[in-house]
């Protein structure tokens, strides 16, 4: 699919919404939190906003991050889905991993002989550069947590 940030298929005014909330956005955003920044944009309804996240989604613009019901725009424009992602606990900036299909086959070969896999979600958490301790300059660290 192409990747370009200037030819998205067409989306509905409500899919562009919500699809450029999440553009903007820093950190991964809940349904809620979509919709505070699509009010003004007349869209009010949360049943409206998780359709047009579902659709999204299907579309592969939109990933959806298991580990805390948050929903991140695709690094790449769109893709098919096959992502992990590595998410800074500090600042929640989260960054896509591409999954080749071979790597996908490794992670669900991880699945015991009673449970057929069938799908399998990969979210690494840590600190991005910013936030870890040992980029952050010379001075001393505040709220240093022991
Ligand atoms: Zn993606
Ligand atoms: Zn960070």
């Amino acid at each position: 699919m192409n990747a370009g940030h200037h030819h998205d298929p067409k989306l509905s005014r409500n899919q562009g919404q919500i699809l450029s909330a999440l553009r903007k956005a820093k950190e991964p955003l809940s349904a809620y939190a979509i919709l505070d920044r699509v009010r003004v944009a007349g869209i009010s309804h949360p049943p409206t906003v998780y359709r047009a996240l579902n659709e999204l989604i299907q579309l592969g613009m939109v990933h959806r991050l298991q580990s805390r019901s948050a929903f991140v725009a695709c690094d790449h424009g769109a893709c098919n889905g096959k992502a992990a992602f590595a998410i800074c606990r500090e600042c929640e900036k989260v960054v896509e991993i591409s999954l080749s299909d071979k790597d996908e086959r490794v992670l669900l070969a991880l699945s015991p002989k009673d449970i057929a896999p069938e799908h399998v979600t990969l979210e690494i958490a840590g600190l991005c550069e910013a936030c870890h301790p040992a980029k952050r300059g010379l001075r001393p660290i505040p709220n240093r947590r022991r």
